[in-house]
């Protein structure tokens, strides 16, 4: 019997059972699609890397004796469409049986559903075997449970996968340690230099610019420096292991200037795009942890482990979950626009300016970046959540809609009314400023709240809760912010107010 066997972009598993075996009558197909570069305009580094790690891939199944057939962007037969690419190949290797893995985007399985039911022969869909859980673990594990808590199910995790468990207890003692993981980075330690690659992809770059795909960002000789094999990313996970894990929990939350990844571990391209598992990397921390116990502490490993064990498979169990009628919400009702630096970084406001250029120039930014201050000012400035998504599900190498959307969405914008967040990650300059060494070189002053050089977060973060204070007026965990809200002197919330609707209707000026 012949079969077809479809691998999307991300579904780049040289592990996966499909390759145990060469079977001459099994036909791999990977294809370069503007289907998959059209639907949101993406960074050039993004479309890069998956190309890049897609050709690699092939190369690497072919030197293995498997039989491939690869559509790159600019072949005159690519018909760039999922169900053109697909039919034209069952005709051409006259397969039996078509196979797929299940993806992880909602919009690509609906896709791959419909297609199979108009194909004239048999087909079967794959586990990818890739993550810990299974598509609907989280739906089945909080069945009749009133909310979705992130701890309990990854204390779940914890013992159901037997990971930094002593004798049914938590390692160290304890499930979480986030109170020591909060420190500001001022120069010391030193941090090591990333573990970057500096492949020469100027053709492939070519190849992109000839097919007239819409990008945005930059791309140079060096600053492109994802890995795009699994050879590179064992290699950045081993970088990890040895120069940045030792204070990763510490720094997990800091933000500064001329530090772009600080001890963050880059991992998440190719943990997304499956070159390497969360189990892999899991094991292969805890192994290092382990071995240097003296002086590597519990509390720096935990934090990662809980990223990656916990939010990661959280996020993904929550889209299936939710999806379809999760990309619809809007729970906070907000309809503003995002306004145009966030495609150019050009702002007076230093950490505004600081984290766009960063993602601009390496597609890349952290948890925090990401969460505290592009996606604080979007909400902030009530951005529509479509706008917000567009822009994390465009710019950011990692972001494929499962992990993208429950992330900006859920945990960033509230917009799905507390699915993932109990409360809106709002903040004035002052977490800002804690937290970085953004205020010390802006224009604005950190500590001002009225008048032209206050820092506009201020006037924008009173003015939100106070727009939006009868939607949180049963939130608990909003009491204090609340309640400070309404001690607030009433010139002084009419003054912030008057600032917060300038800011909202000029943001160019600020
Ligand atoms: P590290 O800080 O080294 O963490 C290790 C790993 O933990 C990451 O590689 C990632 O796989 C996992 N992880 C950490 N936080 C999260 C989280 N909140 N959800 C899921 N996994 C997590 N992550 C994506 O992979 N794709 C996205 O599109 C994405 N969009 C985001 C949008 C917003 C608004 C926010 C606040 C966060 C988003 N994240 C996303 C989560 C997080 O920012 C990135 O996973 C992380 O910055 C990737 O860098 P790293 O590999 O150096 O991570
Ligand atoms: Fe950002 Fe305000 Fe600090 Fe400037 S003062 S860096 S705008 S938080």
């Amino acid at each position: 019997m012949k079969i077809l066997r479809l691998i999307l972009g991300d579904q780049l598993n040289i592990k996966h059972s499909w390759f145990n075996d060469v079977d001459p009558n099994v036909t791999y197909l990977m294809a370069e699609m503007r289907q998959e570069t059209d639907y949101v305009t993406h960074h050039i580094q993004k479309v890069v890397a998956f190309f890049q790690s897609m050709r690699e891939f092939s190369e690497d199944l072919k030197e293995k004796g498997h039989q491939v057939s690869y559509l790159n962007i600019n072949d005159s037969d690519n018909p760039q469409a999922l169900d053109k690419i697909i039919q034209h190949h069952i005709e051409l290797v006259n397969a039996d049986k078509f196979e797929y893995q299940w993806p992880d985007e909602y919009r690509l399985d609906r896709q791959l559903l419909a297609i199979c039911q108009e194909l004239s022969i048999a087909s079967e869909a794959y586990d990818s075997e890739h993550f810990y859980t299974t598509r609907y673990e989280l739906k089945d594990f909080f069945d009749g449970k009133k909310q979705l808590i992130m701890e309990s199910f990854y204390r779940m995790m914890r013992k159901k996968h037997d990971i930094m468990m002593v004798n049914g207890q938590p390692d160290g003692g304890k499930w979480n340690f986030d109170q020591s993981n909060r420190k500001k980075w001022k120069g010391e330690p030193k941090i090591p230099h990333e573990r970057g690659f500096r492949k020469n992809v100027s053709a492939l770059v070519d190849e992109i610019n000839a097919s007239g795909i819409k990008t945005i960002g930059t791309i140079t000789a060096d600053n492109f420096s994802w890995p795009t094999s699994r050879a590179d990313a064992l290699s950045v996970l081993n970088y990890f292991c040895k120069n940045l894990l030792i204070h990763f929990g510490d720094y997990q939350d800091a933000l500064h200037t001329d530090e772009y990844y600080l001890f963050h571990s880059r991992l998440s391209f190719a943990m997304n795009s499956k070159m390497i598992s969360p189990k892999e990397v899991i094991d292969k921390v805890l192994e290092h942890y382990y071995d240097h116990s003296d002086q590597i502490h519990i509390s720096q490993v935990e934090g990662f482990v809980r990223q990656i064990l916990g939010w990661r498979e959280y996020m993904r169990g929550i889209y299936w979950k939710e999806m379809p009628q999760y990309k619809k919400k809007n729970e906070l009702d907000n309809h503003n626009k995002l306004p145009e630096f966030f495609w150019t970084g050009e702002t007076k406001m230093n950490c505004l300016h600081h984290a766009i250029k960063q993602s601009l120039e390496t597609s890349y930014a952290h948890h925090i970046q990401r969460l505290m201050i592009t996606g604080n000012y979007a909400l902030l400035t009530q951005t529509h959540p479509d706008e917000v998504d567009a822009w994390y599900l465009g710019i950011y190498i990692d972001a494929i809609e499962w992990v993208e959307i429950t992330n900006t969405r859920g945990m960033s914008q509230f917009a799905d009314g507390g699915i993932v967040a109990t409360k809106p990650y709002v903040s004035s300059a002052n977490y800002i400023n804690k937290m970085s060494n953004y205020c010390s070189d802006c224009q604005y002053s950190h500590t001002k709240k009225i008048g032209e050089d206050a820092c506009p977060f201020n006037a924008l973060y009173w003015n939100f809760l106070d727009e939006k204070k009868e939607h949180f007026k049963n939130n608990q965990r909003m009491g204090m912010m609340l309640n400070l809200l309404g001690k607030k002197d009433k010139k002084e919330l009419e003054q912030l107010k008057e600032r917060s609707r300038k800011i909202i209707e000029h943001p160019e000026e600020f």
